[in-house]
Protein backbone atom coordinates (compact mmCIF):
# COMPACT_ATOMS: atom_id res chain seq x y z
CA UNK A 1 0.00 0.00 0.00
CA UNK A 2 1.25 3.34 -1.08
CA UNK A 3 0.09 5.62 2.06
CA UNK A 4 1.10 9.07 0.24
CA UNK A 5 -1.93 8.41 -1.95
CA UNK A 6 -4.13 8.55 0.87
CA UNK A 7 -5.75 12.22 0.81
CA UNK A 8 -6.25 12.04 5.18
CA UNK A 9 -2.95 10.72 6.18
CA UNK A 10 0.46 11.62 5.10
CA UNK A 11 3.22 9.61 6.28
CA UNK A 12 5.57 11.39 4.71
CA UNK A 13 4.78 14.32 7.23
CA UNK A 14 4.12 12.25 10.30
CA UNK A 15 7.75 10.27 9.72
CA UNK A 16 9.88 13.17 9.56
CA UNK A 17 9.54 14.02 13.52
CA UNK A 18 12.82 15.93 14.21
CA UNK A 19 15.58 13.74 16.42
CA UNK A 20 16.31 15.45 19.74
CA UNK A 21 19.63 16.64 19.06
CA UNK A 22 22.42 14.32 20.65
CA UNK A 23 25.48 15.78 22.47
CA UNK A 24 28.51 15.16 21.01
CA UNK A 25 30.05 11.81 22.44
CA UNK A 26 33.84 12.98 23.03
CA UNK A 27 33.58 16.46 23.97
CA UNK A 28 29.64 15.94 25.01
CA UNK A 29 29.29 19.68 23.32
CA UNK A 30 25.43 19.78 21.56
CA UNK A 31 25.23 19.30 18.09
CA UNK A 32 23.40 20.79 15.27
CA UNK A 33 21.08 18.53 12.92
CA UNK A 34 22.63 17.77 9.35
CA UNK A 35 20.71 15.97 6.74
CA UNK A 36 21.41 12.09 6.25
CA UNK A 37 21.88 13.01 1.85
CA UNK A 38 24.69 16.03 3.33
CA UNK A 39 26.65 13.54 5.04
CA UNK A 40 26.96 11.33 2.12
CA UNK A 41 27.95 13.63 0.08
CA UNK A 42 30.58 14.58 2.86
CA UNK A 43 32.37 11.94 4.18
CA UNK A 44 35.18 9.68 1.94
CA UNK A 45 33.48 7.08 0.12
CA UNK A 46 34.93 4.59 1.75
CA UNK A 47 32.58 4.76 4.58
CA UNK A 48 29.89 5.37 2.38
CA UNK A 49 28.47 1.94 3.41
CA UNK A 50 28.38 2.78 7.33
CA UNK A 51 26.02 5.85 6.87
CA UNK A 52 23.09 4.24 7.34
CA UNK A 53 19.83 5.60 6.51
CA UNK A 54 19.73 8.05 9.67
CA UNK A 55 20.35 12.10 10.17
CA UNK A 56 23.64 13.12 11.70
CA UNK A 57 24.58 15.38 13.74
CA UNK A 58 27.34 17.88 13.67
CA UNK A 59 30.02 18.47 16.29
CA UNK A 60 30.42 22.56 16.49
CA UNK A 61 32.89 22.39 18.91
CA UNK A 62 36.19 24.38 17.30
CA UNK A 63 38.57 22.10 19.56
CA UNK A 64 37.07 19.01 19.14
CA UNK A 65 37.98 16.32 16.19
CA UNK A 66 34.57 14.85 15.80
CA UNK A 67 32.83 15.79 12.67
CA UNK A 68 29.42 13.95 11.89
CA UNK A 69 27.89 11.30 14.87
CA UNK A 70 24.70 9.50 14.93
CA UNK A 71 24.37 7.04 17.73
CA UNK A 72 27.27 5.27 17.32
CA UNK A 73 28.27 6.31 14.04
CA UNK A 74 31.25 8.71 14.40
CA UNK A 75 33.03 10.48 11.49
CA UNK A 76 36.03 12.29 12.15
CA UNK A 77 37.15 15.52 10.35
CA UNK A 78 39.70 13.32 8.93
CA UNK A 79 36.99 10.97 7.47
CA UNK A 80 35.37 13.96 5.27
CA UNK A 81 36.09 15.04 2.09
CA UNK A 82 36.14 18.65 3.00
CA UNK A 83 38.08 20.77 6.27
CA UNK A 84 34.83 21.72 8.38
CA UNK A 85 34.98 25.68 8.49
CA UNK A 86 34.13 26.42 12.16
CA UNK A 87 36.81 23.74 13.28
CA UNK A 88 40.13 25.50 14.64
CA UNK A 89 42.53 24.39 12.27
CA UNK A 90 40.15 23.52 8.94
CA UNK A 91 42.84 24.49 6.50
CA UNK A 92 42.04 25.50 3.80
CA UNK A 93 39.36 27.43 5.59
CA UNK A 94 35.90 27.78 4.01
CA UNK A 95 33.34 29.97 3.66
CA UNK A 96 31.67 29.18 0.56
CA UNK A 97 31.64 25.57 -0.02
CA UNK A 98 30.11 25.16 -3.58
CA UNK A 99 32.66 27.97 -4.89
CA UNK A 100 35.88 26.50 -3.38
CA UNK A 101 36.00 30.08 -1.54
CA UNK A 102 37.97 30.60 1.53
CA UNK A 103 38.09 33.14 3.82
CA UNK A 104 41.61 34.62 2.65
CA UNK A 105 39.80 34.92 -0.72
CA UNK A 106 37.47 37.05 0.48
CA UNK A 107 40.19 39.03 2.89
CA UNK A 108 41.71 39.56 -0.36
CA UNK A 109 38.68 40.63 -2.36
CA UNK A 110 38.38 43.60 -0.04
CA UNK A 111 42.24 44.20 0.87
CA UNK A 112 43.57 43.72 -2.37
CA UNK A 113 41.16 43.93 -4.83
CA UNK A 114 38.95 46.84 -3.94
CA UNK A 115 35.63 45.31 -2.94
CA UNK A 116 33.23 47.41 -0.96
CA UNK A 117 30.03 46.04 -0.86
CA UNK A 118 29.44 42.30 -0.12
CA UNK A 119 27.97 41.33 -3.39
CA UNK A 120 30.96 42.52 -4.73
CA UNK A 121 33.36 40.45 -3.00
CA UNK A 122 30.93 37.45 -3.95
CA UNK A 123 31.54 38.50 -7.66
CA UNK A 124 35.88 38.65 -7.14
CA UNK A 125 35.57 35.36 -5.69
CA UNK A 126 32.77 33.49 -7.15
CA UNK A 127 30.96 32.95 -3.77
CA UNK A 128 27.28 32.47 -3.43
CA UNK A 129 27.18 32.08 -7.13
CA UNK A 130 26.13 28.41 -7.59
CA UNK A 131 24.29 27.60 -3.75
CA UNK A 132 24.02 23.34 -3.23
CA UNK A 133 24.94 24.22 0.48
CA UNK A 134 22.79 21.77 1.48
CA UNK A 135 25.28 19.01 -0.39
CA UNK A 136 28.27 20.74 -0.01
CA UNK A 137 28.42 22.27 3.34
CA UNK A 138 29.32 19.89 5.74
CA UNK A 139 26.54 22.14 8.50
CA UNK A 140 24.16 21.51 5.19
CA UNK A 141 23.09 25.05 5.46
CA UNK A 142 23.71 27.99 3.34
CA UNK A 143 27.21 29.70 3.43
CA UNK A 144 25.40 33.19 3.46
CA UNK A 145 25.41 33.90 6.97
CA UNK A 146 29.84 32.59 6.87
CA UNK A 147 30.61 34.27 3.96
CA UNK A 148 28.88 37.75 4.93
CA UNK A 149 30.80 37.71 8.46
CA UNK A 150 33.99 36.90 6.40
CA UNK A 151 33.19 40.02 4.35
CA UNK A 152 32.75 42.17 7.84
CA UNK A 153 35.45 41.14 9.50
CA UNK A 154 38.11 42.03 6.38
CA UNK A 155 36.11 45.56 6.18
CA UNK A 156 36.86 45.88 9.43
CA UNK A 157 40.69 45.07 9.24
CA UNK A 158 40.46 47.45 5.76
CA UNK A 159 39.71 49.99 8.36
CA UNK A 160 42.32 49.57 10.99
CA UNK A 161 44.47 49.71 8.13
CA UNK A 162 43.61 52.97 7.18
CA UNK A 163 43.94 54.49 10.13
CA UNK A 164 47.42 53.02 10.50
CA UNK A 165 48.63 54.41 7.11
CA UNK A 166 47.22 57.77 6.83
ZN1 LIG B 1 32.81 17.07 19.79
Amino acid sequence: MDCCTLSNFSCCESSYIETPSQTCPICKHQGILVKNFTVKHIVLDEYLPQIGINDYFLCTNPECDVGHYQGENVFYKQQLKVPIWLKKDANPKYVCYCGKVTEEDIMDAVLKKGAKTLSEACKITGAMKDCKCEINNPTGKCCAAVVKEAFERATRIKEENRDCLN
